[in-house]
């Protein structure tokens, strides 16, 4: 059923009101649904893209280069999901583990704990599963990417659910505006449209399923308007956010290059392990460029560095790869000062302040992508199969370079899980700490993002908890 805010009945009961409806919220409300909850969706943006809905994204970065706030996310019915690229990968068993010397890693959870859900993620993401990655040699691996296909577009591939006479309920242009509390349990939402109607939606649970920067900024503007009662480490909300960066670090001259075999390469979990390192993929992507550069770069290297000069020298002639790039995508290093605040100057037309959005590198970034480079090149060396010059910027202590920080699209972290009270927002169990029926599902909860898209891991989380709350509902 799909109502407009006018037509909610005061008396309208749910089990569970879930806001937002991207994958992370879908997934959820869909699997409450199939065991039989009342749900309501409360989705901010209508059917379509408006620009009156997207406005409210607006926001401020501060620091390092990223993409516009108002760019990097849709604020519609499916959210995000109707411009991702459909790329999938769960992230890494060590990716969950304290990493030796680096502050903030390690998750309250396990692989394990996720990986009973790895089929259901599988089929609603429209992948085959069951990823394997291949060992190669010097502690090297190359990576299984999926991609979703056909495309899952959460809006409208799941609207006939909610068209159906006994599907769950859907609001649409309905902004979740502030959260009524008391004794540790939240009582109500308040609902806006943008024709000046609103509501006080009443519900067993609550659910923010709004992206890792909004989940932030709207729990932020709520615990302020709460005096601090909401969220009791309201000094951690919104902290340790990371985006992914993504960015060339260096270029190869290999021996061939197949554009047909599109492949990424990592340091195994052993290596990680025994290096301390946090996870960074790497690929060598276009096409090649002509001879002439292999040549001129033979001549440089003659005198500088024989060895790989005459190694160039006796393939000239041959389909050599000369100068490709070799692109990163890294775990950035848990730190407080990334983070998303309220602005003070800017607000949206409902009046909550504007996300500022907190950027910067930090030398452990630089640290893991050049450990990995470096045996990335050693692994091609002795395989006889290329040499790896590592960009400037790595090997220079003192600068990033311009742009760096140009990340991917993945905003994780900001209300982060963890064991103890004290250590984060959310439980192992997705549930505001001091809270008894307020959850946050998305990336806003990952204490870290190994390199892997995120899409995969949030429709887990939102599988175990519709399973966690199922039962409490
Ligand atoms: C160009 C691009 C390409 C991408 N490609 C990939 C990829 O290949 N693989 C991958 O894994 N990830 C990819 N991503 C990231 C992916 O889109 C996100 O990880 C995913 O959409 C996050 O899901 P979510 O449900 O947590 O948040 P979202 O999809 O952002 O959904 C949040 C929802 O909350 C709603 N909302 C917000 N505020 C309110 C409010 N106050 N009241 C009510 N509702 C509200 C929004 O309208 C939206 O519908 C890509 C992102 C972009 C931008």
């Amino acid at each position: 059923m799909i109502l407009s805010l006018p037509e909610f009945g005061a008396t309208a009961a749910f089990d569970v009101c879930v806001v937002g409806s991207g994958p992370a919220g879908m997934t959820l409300a869909t699997a409450l649904h199939a065991a039989g909850k009342r749900v309501l969706v409360l989705e901010a943006g209508g059917r379509e893209y408006s620009d009156r809905s997207q406005e409210v994204y607006r926001g401020e970065v501060r620091g390092d280069a990223y993409h516009g706030l108002d760019y990097s996310r849709l604020r519609y019915f499916g959210g995000t999901s109707n411009h991702w690229a459909g790329r999938c990968r769960p992230l890494d068993a060590v990716d969950f583990e304290p990493r030796a010397g680096i502050d903030g890693t390690g998750w309250p959870i396990a692989k394990r704990d996720l990986d009973p859900y790895g089929a259901a993620a599988a089929r609603i993401l429209r992948i085959p599963g069951g990823f394997s990655d291949e060992p190669l040699a010097h502690g090297v691996e190359r990576l299984e990417y999926q991609w979703s296909d056909p495309l899952v577009r959460f809006g409208p591939d799941y609207l006939p659910l909610f068209e159906a006479e006994q599907g769950p309920v859907l609001c649409l242009q309905a902004n979740v505006t502030g959260l009524s509390t008391g004794n540790g349990r939240v009582t109500a939402a308040a609902v806006q449209d943008y024709e000046g109607h609103s509501a006080q939606i009443r519900a067993g649970s609550f659910v923010l399923a709004c992206g890792a920067i909004e989940n932030s900024r709207l729990l932020l503007h709520f615990d302020a308007a709460a005096q601090g009662r909401l969220v009791p480490r309201n000094d951690i909300l919104g902290r340790y956010m990371t985006v992914h960066p993504h960015t060339r670090v260096g270029d190869v001259i290999l021996e061939a290059f197949d554009p047909e075999a599109e492949s990424f390469f990592a340091l195994d979990a052993a290596t990680r392990r025994e290096l301390g390192l946090l996870n960074c993929q790497m690929a060598i992507s276009e096409p090649p460029q002509p001879d002439s550069r292999a040549r001129a770069l033979a001549y440089d290297l003659a005198c500088i560095a024989p060895g790989i000069g005459s190694w160039i020298w006796e393939r000239m002639g041959r389909d050599l790869v000369c100068g490709a790039p070799v692109i990163a995508t890294w775990e950035q290093a848990p730190d407080a000062g990334n983070r998303v605040t309220l602005s003070s100057s800017a607000a949206d037309i409902f009046g909550i302040p504007a996300p500022v959005l907190h950027l910067h590198g930090i030398p452990e970034d630089r640290r893991t992508v050049r450990e990995s480079l470096i045996r990335y090149g050693e692994f091609l060396a002795r395989s006889g199969s290329g040499r790896v010059r590592m960009a400037p910027w790595l090997s220079d202590e003192s600068a990033f370079p311009e742009g760096w920080l140009m990340g991917q699209y993945h905003q994780m972290g900001g209300t982060r899980m963890s064991a103890r009270a004290g250590d984060g927002v959310v439980d192992p169990n997705l549930k505001v700490w001091g809270q008894d029926n307020l959850y946050v599902v998305g990336s806003s909860v990952f204490p870290t993002g190994g390199h892997a898209n995120p899409t995969y891991t949030i429709v887990q989380l939102a599988l175990r908890l519709a399973d966690r709350l199922a039962p409490r509902l």
